[in-house]
């Protein structure tokens, strides 16, 4: 029996109690050692207990801590705003940094917001997001979040944004090649900005590669270009929440680099602090910040923003990125971890699809593969499988989501220094898992 907790999250739900963590492996205190490979929510990109993280905190300790970022500029935060500012599209020179994804998305909206107003488009205050997605938990962010079940309860208190489907071609049967999908859903886009009247629209938000909420969705061809080209025709702003999907774990730094496209304002967190710091980031054209800070300055602000202590946290994991080539090796291994996954509907029917980019992978578990009908409800997929990887020592991640419709998918995303191996023991564990799931069910598996 476990002493009582005094604290509390989402469930009543109990975890074992986590004793350490080094590489992709954590254990608990009972000394049960679990293969992390869902790097948290996707967070920990380079592993835990990275040696070149830790001491460049422990230095960064040493000097201080905390100095309050309208009393002090500090070393870490310069060096790793020029980092950043290197690693982001072009003209995008300057960062606004922040302690977690929900802060840097809430960030990005109020200065569209701030910016429209300051060059006179007081009249664009409307946010246009995709269903589902997932954009953060405080409300504005909230707002955004294309998920009923999270944003319903809090409706009355937050102004309501206008969704558009998210480009999800695999569930809505569409009979059409790829090229064509990804114009049929960027005119959905261009329909709403119009219905809605473009002089009220401020900003169009989505994740590049999805996240949770869609289960690692990759943009259909051209998809992400018209999208591009749309705003650009009504004069909205382009929103990427790379909070996920950015900091490298697709094999780029910014997702949106693999379509070469580049927004207006972008939201990075969870790879970009790895699980060292609380830190996140939103990185803006100058075009947007100049007008706002000439104006007086941008109107929001965190107090734990810009600490040095994450600021040099950050610093070293982009540096042990670069200096271990991780990108590189997110986009070689992420392609042999997907295939692998992918080779698992040949045993197990009811994997109904294999997704996403680099090392932000996921699969879906379905009724049936050729309608794409979700598993019913009652089997609870979404945390049985959870549980009985958890018993084989792996660890990944889920949602039950597809909008409106509920269906199962797993998030399989260890962190960027995953080797062949290890993958090896993923698959090995995953299969195991989905067996004693197949007997649960009572669906039957193919023996090769
Ligand atoms: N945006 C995306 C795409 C996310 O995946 C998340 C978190 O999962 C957030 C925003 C919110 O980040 P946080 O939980 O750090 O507030």
């Amino acid at each position: 029996m476990k002493p009582k907790s005094h604290l509390f999250y989402q469930t009543r739900s109990r975890r074992p109690v986590l004793a350490e963590a080094r590489g992709v492996y954590m254990w608990d205190v009972d000394g049960k050692r679990y293969l992390d490979g869902s790097s948290g929510a996707m967070v920990s990109n380079i592993g835990h207990s990275n040696p070149r993280v830790l001491e460049a905190m422990r230095r960064q300790m040493e000097k201080s801590t905390f100095g309050y970022r309208l009393h002090f500029e500090t070393e870490p935060g310069e060096r790793l705003a020029a980092k950043v500012a290197a690693l982001s599209p072009e003209g995008m020179e300057k960062v606004f940094f922040v302690s977690g994804g929900s802060e840097a998305v809430e960030s990005a909206i109020k200065l569209a917001r701030q910016y429209a107003v300051t060059v006179g488009q007081g009249s664009r205050w409307k946010v246009i997001s995709r269903n589902p997605s997932y954009h953060g938990s405080t409300l504005g962010a909230l707002a955004l979040t294309g998920y009923a079940p999270l944003a319903d309860p809090f409706l009355p208190m937050m102004q309501a944004m206008p969704k558009i489907p998210a480009p999800r071609a695999y569930l809505d049967g569409l009979d059409m090649d790829d090229q064509a999908t990804g114009a049929h859903y960027a005119a959905m886009l261009e329909a709403r900005i119009i219905e809605e009247g473009p002089e009220t629209v401020l900003a169009f938000i989505q994740e590049p590669v999805g996240g949770a909420s869609t289960g690692a969705l990759v943009p259909p061809a051209g998809y992400m270009q018209a999208v591009r080209e749309i705003c650009d025709r009504h004069g909205v702003l382009l929103i990427h929440d790379e909070v996920m999907s950015g900091g490298g774990r697709t094999g780029k730094f910014m997702a949106a680099e693999h379509w070469g496209v580049d927004p207006d304002i972008i939201a990075i967190s969870k790879g970009f602090g790895a699980g060292y710091a609380p830190l996140g980031a939103m990185i803006a054209h100058d075009r947007l910040i100049d007008p706002v800070l000439d104006a007086g300055g941008f109107q929001h602000g965190h107090t734990y923003a810009g600490n040095p202590l994450a600021c040099a946290a950050g610093l070293a994991v982009l540096e042990e990125i670069e200096s271990g080539e991780l990108m590189g090796n997110a986009a070689r291994i992420g392609a042999l971890l997907k295939a692998r996954l992918a080779n698992l509907m040949q045993r197990y029917g009811f994997i109904g699809d294999v997704r996403g980019e680099g090392l932000l992978l996921a699969f879906e578990l379905v009724a049936d593969r050729q309608t794409m009908q979700p598993l019913p409800k009652e089997l609870n997929a979404y945390v049985e499988l959870v549980e009985l990887a958890y018993e084989q020592g792996l660890i990944i991640y889920s949602r039950r989501t597809r909008g409106g419709i509920d269906g199962d998918h797993f998030l399989v995303c260890p962190p960027m220094i995953v080797t062949e191996g290890q993958v090896d023991e993923i698959i090995d564990m995953l299969s195991a898992a989905l067996d004693k799931f197949a007997v649960r069910a009572g669906f039957a598996v193919a023996t090769a």
